[in-house]
């Protein structure tokens, strides 16, 4: 199967020859052809499964053909939950649209709202925005949505997750009716489908992975550890197992800062995207990060929503997420576009429930190790125990019913 057979044309053609993609992955089989119709569009899809080029390339073709945008217009509004995945799907837009008369742009917070209301001036083709920072901009009269053909709403289940639901309502009244709808969710929980009810207009579904299981190509293991003795066992997991660019997951911010330390007072360049970093300091560490600069970048859930690093060959959790699917979406950035990667948790004992959440959810026991040095202090008195105690002489005991291998009942 190549990308002209599913109908797009020359410029995009040519676009995406010199990215380098030669075939398209399962969503863009489905998605492309559908979203050229016109269709509106349901699809779970995973990170790293090339759902951004699912929409983006058609969506770009679709444009190319109609009117020219009006002064502070946009004729696509792309909904993304953070200003990582914002920045990521505009770079994308412009990379696939390189050859085509059309305008992008992306709109966030936490920068100044000013040169933002100075691009809509001209119009833009594709707007790519978080909920916020478009409803700010829309209050000072710098976008107008009359000429809005289609909305994407990306990673959906996230924006649910970090309440922009009143937002997103706001922004879907103040859009014409009659529209292209498409919607993105890693997963599709109750949330989505209410929000879904009366916005999707007869849609094509797409399911290109099971729901909730984790990447299929990613080997996960866990290896048991005290919780003080994490950041010792991840520098030594660093340095013996060569790992070159691993990305690590902690659950809070000041999580992230202490871990940093630790690895930077061990000689390991590392460096923390959290949500109190400045947006610039954010780029430059993920920058930085992908040229190899810095072997260590630690990242909570939030700020590494949208990351897009090729070829990343291990995540780590240092922490194990509080919510379950996040375990999914973590692992998920590793083991891209088809390449191997590893996913790797460092559990000690008080997260044992969470654990048993993740494992449910995923349908899958991951693989326990130990490494040497860093045993775990609830097996040592096992071990000891097993040492010192006196042999009892053996009571003569009632005979219990038989139960069946260890694990199995
Ligand atoms: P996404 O799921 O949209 O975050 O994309 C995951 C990664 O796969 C990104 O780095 C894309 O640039 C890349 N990608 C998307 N489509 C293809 C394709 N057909 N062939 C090779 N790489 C792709």
């Amino acid at each position: 199967m190549s990308f002209s057979a599913l109908g797009l044309t020359e410029p995009i053609l040519r676009a995406l020859e010199e990215k380098g993609y030669s075939t398209p992955s399962p969503i863009q089989i489905e998605a492309i052809p559908a979203v050229l119709s016109g269709r509106d569009v349901m699809a779970a899809a995973q990170t790293g499964t090339g759902k951004t080029a699912s929409f983006t390339l058609p969506l770009l073709q679709r444009l190319a053909c109609g009117p020219r945008v009006k002064a502070n217009h946009i004729r696509a509004l792309v909904l993304t939950p953070t200003r990582e995945l914002a920045v990521q799907v505009g770079q994308s837009v412009a990379a696939y649209g390189r050859h085509l008369p059309l305008k992008s742009g992306v709109v966030y917070g936490g920068v100044k709202i000013n040169p933002q209301m100075m691009k809509l001036r001209g119009g833009i083709d594709v707007l790519v925005a978080t909920p916020g920072r478009l409803l700010d901009l829309f209050s000072q009269n710098a976008v107008r949505f009359s000429q809005v053909e289609t909305l994407v709403l990306d990673e959906a289940d996230r924006m649910l997750d970090m309440g922009f639901i009143d937002d997103i309502r706001k922004i879907l009244a103040l859009l014409p009716k009659q529209r292209q709808n498409l919607l993105f969710s890693a997963t599709f929980s109750d949330s989505i489908r209410n929000l879904t009810d009366g916005l999707l207009n007869d849609p094509l579904l797409i399911e290109v992975s099971p729901r909730n299981s984790a990447a299929e190509n990613v080997k996960q293991w866990l290896f048991e550890v005290d919780q003080g003795k994490k950041a010792a066992l991840l520098s030594h997991l660093v340095r013996t197992k060569d790992w070159e660019q691993v990305l690590v997951f902690t659950r809070t911010k000041n999580g992230a800062d202490r871990l940093v330390r630790h690895l930077q007072s061990d000689n390991l360049s590392a460096v923390a995207i959290h949500g109190d970093k400045s947006q610039g300091a954010r780029t430059r560490a993920l920058a930085d990060f992908k040229a190899n600069k810095i072997r260590v970048l630690v990242a909570t859930d939030i700020a590494a929503r949208g990351l897009d690093i090729n070829e990343l060959p291990q995540v780590v959790n240092f922490d194990l997420p509080k919510v379950a699917q996040d375990y999914v979406h973590r692992i998920g950035r590793t083991g891209r576009a088809g390449l191997q990667g590893e996913g790797i948790s460092l559990v000690s004992a008080d997260e044992v429930k969470l654990l048993s959440a993740i494992e449910s959810l995923i349908r899958q026991t991951l693989l326990r190790e130990v490494e040497a040095g860093f045993i775990p202090a609830h097996k040592v008195p096992l071990t000891r125990q097993m040492k010192v105690r006196p042999k009892k002489p053996k009571k003569p005991k009632k005979k219990q019913p038989q139960s069946g291998p260890r694990g199995q009942g």
